[in-house]
């Protein structure tokens, strides 16, 4: 068996450590006799797994226990319409920060159902960068303030977080939650979908502060209520059971490797080691504005579309899969989340170089 290097945006790769425990525990999970994936959520053996997974999220992200944990479905997309459903309330406004195609979607999702203003956006240079924000353009009647913290498609990251007083802060963090150390309380709100940094798709984790559960209208279908989930310990109906089984294992790994901020080191050295080269070559070349640049995801493209072409092809022959860019921009991008081991990284700069000598 052979397993390649997968730079996927997500689903990515999981940690080898924990694909090995869920293979080992596939037929029989601790002598229950049963696949995760057969068991009812309502047994106690479910619950302790659901149960544990909260628990080690809470201890590795240090979720204050005025937040709730919600594993939901529907993806972060489902958050775009959820958010201003529950949060908008009577006034309907909002205040959206526009750094990619995901906000821009967010962005637009709430206009349906309010008052959106754009503080900021950076959508005149290809989101290549993260827009300054000028205060005295908050709306202080805006129920809430929404960012994605990464930009998974541009490659770009919030490095300080806008500071808006009393207005809830609310984030997308999809594909940089577990990665660097946030302070939670910082937020109202945070979502993410769990198939970058947490687990296998089809669970998205929510933390929400308790005061915003609640708040959604009367008409606000059951399950797009965050009270429903919150209610039930997001056993209201049937959960992404093994979706969080594998949440719950991803957190356990990064638990036992030394937590977020470990993770966070390792981050910053694999993400350096791509920009670095990346900075010198001839050839390659980041699009984004240095302070921005993301340690998640690494875009980059080569001197011509030829090339391009030339090198993701060469790229997946030589076992480094799914580099191709996203459709809309085109170019390289280097998914670098948690579970790739620096080694691919450092594998990858390798191959560039060498494509680089001989073309
Ligand atoms: N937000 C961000 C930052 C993302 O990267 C993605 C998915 N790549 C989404 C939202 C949409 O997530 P989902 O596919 O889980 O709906």
């Amino acid at each position: 068996m052979k397993r390649v290097y997968n730079f996927s945006a997500g689903p990515s790769m999981l940690p080898t450590e924990v694909l090995e425990t869920a293979a080992s525990q596939m037929l029989d999970y601790g002598s229950s006799g049963q696949s995760v994936m057969e068991m009812s959520h309502r047994s106690k053996v479910y619950e302790t797994i659901i149960g544990d997974a909260e628990k080690t999220l809470r201890e590795i992200m240090d979720i204050p226990s005025n937040y709730k944990v919600l594993f939901l479905q529907g993806g972060a997309t489902m958050q775009f319409s959820q958010v201003p459903l529950n949060l908008m309330g009577e006034s309907g406004e909002a205040d959206y920060i526009v750094t990619g195609e995901f906000a821009k979607r967010a962005s637009k999702e709430a206009a349906k159902f309010g008052k959106v203003n754009i503080v900021a956006s950076s959508e005149d240079k290809t989101f290549s960068y993260i827009p300054k924000w000028d205060k005295s353009t908050f709306n202080p009647k805006a129920k809430y303030f929404h960012i994605t913290s990464n930009n998974t498609i541009f490659g770009t990251r919030f490095t300080k977080w806008p500071e808006t007083g009393d207005v809830t802060l609310v984030a997308d963090m999809s594909s940089d939650i577990l990665s660097r150390v946030i302070d939670v309380k910082k937020f109202g709100l945070i979502y993410a979908g769990a198939q970058k940094n947490m687990g296998s798709a089809g669970v998205t984790v929510v933390i929400i502060r308790e005061d915003l559960i609640g708040r959604a209208g009367a008409n606000v279908p059951v399950l797009l209520d965050y009270k429903t989930q919150a209610d039930n310990d997001s056993l209201y109906n049937t959960p992404s059971t093994y979706s969080i089984y594998m949440c719950g294992l991803v957190f356990d790994w990064i638990k036992k490797l030394g937590g977020v901020a470990e993770m966070e080191k390792r981050n910053n050295a694999k993400a350096k080691i791509l920009y670095d080269f990346l900075d010198k070559s001839k050839m390659f070349k980041n699009p984004v504005v240095p302070k921005d640049r993301s340690m998640m995801n690494v875009t980059f493209v080569a001197s011509t579309e030829e090339l391009n072409e030339k090198f993701i092809k060469e790229a997946v022959a030589a076992g480094f899969v799914n580099l191709k860019g996203h459709r809309s921009v085109g170019g390289m991008r280097a998914s670098i989340y948690n579970a790739m081991p620096r080694e691919g990284v450092e594998a990858l700069v390798k191959f560039m170089q060498d494509f680089e000598k001989a073309n």
